[in-house]
């Protein structure tokens, strides 16, 4: 199956990665029940970081990869889980097949995600496809060096990019297919992924929340 048949959104940040590995991604108001093989956190703001999320989604063999900043949220974890793993921009880590690479994400004219607090987005290479998931950041330099398959980019302004921007964002990233994310709970709206489906250049799948 394709990677883009495999992605689920969960609602603002949240996404699930079905296969061989179940990944998710900065769960936050759950509804699912499904657990992660791998666990993604992003940043330790309490709508990536949620423990209430968290304890839903562990189980044993649970591997989590944040940042070492977020590591006293979730340090209580670590006897639950079999393994956290702390990177930093530009770190790469492999679990068997999955290559994760963490890179910047970052504000350049708000200051809620300064760049020195070294928070990430994540590149994922799943059988030679390849999945950003941006995270909270504005327009950044670093996406001229971005490639990948598809791309998943907030739209909603405010702390993050604007629809205008993220438009902007996906023609210098160029994916195949980008995926709106991070409206619909505390800020921006389905308007703000329409929008940003009508400027962009490449497939737009606006995805409906599971
Ligand atoms: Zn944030």
């Amino acid at each position: 199956m394709a990677l883009i048949d495999n992605i689920h959104f969960l609602g603002h940040a949240s996404f699930l990665i079905k296969g061989e590995k179940n990944i998710m991604i900065d769960p936050f108001k759950l509804t699912t029940t499904e657990k992660a093989d791998i666990l993604l956190i992003s940043h330790e703001h309490y709508d990536h970081c949620s423990p209430e999320d968290i304890e839903k989604v562990i189980k044993d063999s649970t591997i989590i990869v944040t940042v070492p900043g977020n590591q006293s949220k979730i340090a209580s974890y670590a006897d639950k889980v079999a393994d956290i793993k702390l990177v930093k921009p530009h770190d790469t880590i492999e679990i068997e097949e999955i290559k994760i690479e963490a890179v910047p994400a970052y504000n350049t004219n708000k200051d809620f995600h300064p760049k020195d607090n070294e928070w990430v987005g994540f590149i994922l290479t799943i059988d030679n496809e390849t999945l950003y998931f941006s995270a909270d950041t504005d327009l950044i330099e670093e996406m001229n060096n971005l490639t990948c398959d598809i791309a998943i980019l907030p739209v909603s302004g405010t702390y993050v990019m604007t629809a205008e921007e993220a438009a902007e964002a996906s023609k210098i990233i160029k994916p195949k297919i980008a995926i709106p994310m991070h409206y619909g709970d505390i800020v921006g709206s389905i308007d703000d992924a329409n929008k940003f489906k009508e400027l962009c250049d490449c497939e737009v799948r606006i995805l409906d929340k599971e």
